[in-house]
């Protein structure tokens, strides 16, 4: 893999909580290279750390061990301050849950953030509308949250997540809160833009066909991450045989 088109790079990470006496070791040495516009499935059953690892990568929570280098900026020893700008500027994100303010429309939801970090309002504007309308909710810009469906919610919180062009989308579980159909559609939908405009993205799901999608699957298993490609699994060798 060509170091200098790396988006995104994790040095074995661990992170352990503890829980009263005990140590809970989540992450146990976690490796990963993200190549610009891959777009990686992060799999793995409840409780297995995927949201401690995408909270970490995005710069929300810090490893116990670990270097974190996103767009070749080396992010592990950044104090709060450059962590937000890193996060601003660098990292979009979609959660389970939308979290849209209620009380605004579809397109001020996904401009706000914008206007907020200082960019120009007509530019915001124009670029908020285009993915809105790209995820298909031209008809809907100015429906407040409680006016859309679950499905058309989670396709405002991707426009969000977008609509500061950054350079790798984090998304935990993006439609798991959708009834299959609908999931599949926002899904694909979100493969859809992520492709067009070319974002590096690593997207924690349980859904294996959609994680088929993409272009390559990692499991986290044990605190380790498996690559599921056959004759990929070093790590996996190494720990287990
Ligand atoms: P997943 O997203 O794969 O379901 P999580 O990353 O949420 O998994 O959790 C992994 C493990 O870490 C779980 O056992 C969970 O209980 C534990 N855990 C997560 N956050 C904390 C925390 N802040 N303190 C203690 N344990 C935690
Ligand atoms: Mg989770």
């Amino acid at each position: 893999m060509n170091k200098s088109n790396l988006t995104l790079e994790l040095q074995n990470i661990t992170k352990h909580y503890y829980q009263g006496e005990q140590k809970l070791e989540v992450l146990k040495g976690i490796d990963l290279q993200l190549s610009g516009g891959e777009v990686v499935a992060l799999i793995g059953p409840s409780g297995s750390g995927k949201s401690t690892l995408l909270q970490i990568t995005g710069l929300l929570d810090k490893p116990t061990k670990g270097k974190i280098f996103i767009d070749g900026n080396e992010c592990s020893t950044a104090d709060d301050k450059l962590r937000t700008v890193l996060r601003r500027d660098y990292l979009g994100f979609v959660y389970q849950y939308h979290n849209l303010l209620a009380d605004f429309d579809a397109l001020e939801n996904v401009m706000i953030p914008q206007l907020i970090a200082g960019k120009k309002p007509s530019e915001v504007k124009e670029k908020s509308e285009w993915l809105l309308n790209r995820l298909g909710l031209k008809e809907r810009i100015h429906h407040r949250p409680a006016e859309l469906s679950g499905g058309e919610q989670q396709r405002v919180a991707i426009a969000r997540a977008l609509s500061n062009t950054p350079k790798v989308l984090l998304a935990d579980e993006p439609t798991g809160n959708l009834d299959p159909h609908t999931s599949d559609n926002v899904f694909l939908a979100l493969l859809d833009i992520v492709k067009e405009t070319g974002l590096t993205a690593l997207i924690a799901t349980h859904n294996l066909d959609l994680a088929g999608k993409m272009d390559r699957q990692l499991q986290l298993k044990d605190g380790i991450l498996v690559d599921m490609r056959p004759g990929k699994r070093i790590k996996e060798a190494k720990n287990f045989y």
